[in-house]
């Protein structure tokens, strides 16, 4: 088996906790926070917390290949204002010098929002031009960009728009993509059946490039197609459906990377992550 499923799980005490819920569900990857995502300020990590996280995360077996940190949703880094811009170019500094801390080498965010401030091409260039002052600050961690569903006035909703970004990272060894198969959907990507699949990878591979492909969300969508609207919903509940998560446990692509569970109840995550494996060995 290749597929490192795992979900999005709880640093409740401590990151540190991260790699033993993970381990809990059976998960073979996962993601977390490092700080809260909801807040500008964090206490640092302390340093007896760094070590129990490299300890547990040897314990259970878990490589920074398969750990994608997820930074604050506050951080804008397409701010149309430059002093509110700054501010999230600082936590995001710190975001990416807490994966460095825990030895972790990918940072899993949103692009940005224009917040009709800024036409959106404008706005893609300033979120590139925020990496790489981030990236040559910082070393051995990769920018990994989430598309978005394009709600409001989030930007990366298309696939042109990552590429876009990507083109204007100087380092292209640091950057890569994660793509949210809820958001996918619900900015218009059909790929619900095994034609549809077939076709929309082939246009991800076209404009992007599967060797920027670092990571997926696998999540089902409340919402429907090109709704533009990020509501995640249990895998097979939702308007997405099981097929299009069957045909991508068979697709060797999506090998050797982490596919996290974002879904919404995380006492089904032990089942879905079952399921999920059971289609990859079937
Ligand atoms: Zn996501
Ligand atoms: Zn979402």
């Amino acid at each position: 088996m290749t597929k490192y499923i795992g979900a999005h799980v709880s640093v409740e005490g401590g990151v540190d906790n991260a790699p033993v819920n993970a381990n809990n569900i059976n998960a073979r990857s996962f993601a977390l926070f490092t700080r809260n995502p909801s807040r500008w300020k964090s206490a640092p990590l302390k340093a007896k917390t760094i070590d129990q996280f490299k300890a547990n995360c040897e314990k259970y077996g878990y490589t920074p290949d398969y750990i994608l940190p997820h930074d604050s949703y506050l951080i804008n880094l397409g701010h149309p204002d430059s002093e509110k811009l700054q501010i999230s170019r600082d936590a995001f500094l710190d975001e990416f010098r807490r994966c460095e801390e825990l030895g972790l080498k990918m940072l899993n965010f949103h692009p940005g929002s224009h917040l009709n401030g800024l036409p959106l091409d404008d706005c893609l260039d300033r979120i590139a031009e925020s990496i790489n002052m981030t990236l040559e600050q910082t070393s051995g961690v990769i920018a990994v960009i989430e598309n978005t569903a394009g709600q409001g006035t989030n930007v990366g909703f298309k696939f042109e728009h990552l590429a876009h970004i990507i083109d204007k990272v100087e380092d292209k060894s640091r950057v890569g993509v994660c793509i949210d198969s809820c958001h996918a959907f619900a900015a218009g990507y059909d790929f619900s059946t095994s034609e549809s699949y077939t076709r929309v990878w082939n246009e991800f591979e076209r404009i992007i490039g599967f060797k920027y492909l670092r990571a997926m969300h696998l999540n089902d969508t409340k919402k429907g197609l090109a709704s533009r609207v990020d509501r995640h919903e249990v895998l097979g509940k939702g308007l997405l459906g099981a097929e299009f998560f069957k045909l991508l446990m068979k697709d060797s692509r999506f090998d050797n990377i982490p596919l996290v569970l974002e879904t919404p109840d995380p006492d089904l995550w032990p089942e879905e992550i079952k399921w999920l494996n059971d289609q990859s060995n079937q």
